[in-house]
């Protein structure tokens, strides 16, 4: 897993040592501080906050070409339009 996360009491760099996914957008992280001299293990929340980029299962092919041509804001003002869409 790619996903650091410090320890809240040292600030040092903890392992994840185990991750339980309760949903597709939420997980616990299970982590053990590295530093020898403060040792706390704890609980961290993964939760999905927001799509900054849409997934390309969402879109067919032709779709995703005319949206490729788009410029970045059209782009933007699309994806916000989708998503508030969704709310
Ligand atoms: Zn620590």
């Amino acid at each position: 897993m790619s996903v650091r996360t410090k320890c809240n009491r040292c600030n040092d760099l903890a392992t994840i040592q185990d991750s339980v996914e309760e949903s597709a957008d939420f997980k616990v992280l299970y982590c053990t501080c590295n530093n020898p001299e403060c040792g706390h293990t704890f609980a961290v929340h993964q939760t999905f906050s927001h799509t900054l980029s849409p997934s390309r299962l969402d879109f067919d092919p032709a779709m995703m070409e005319k949206i490729q041509r788009m410029s970045r804001v059209q782009q933007q003002e699309l994806f916000s339009a989708i998503s508030k869409s969704r709310d």
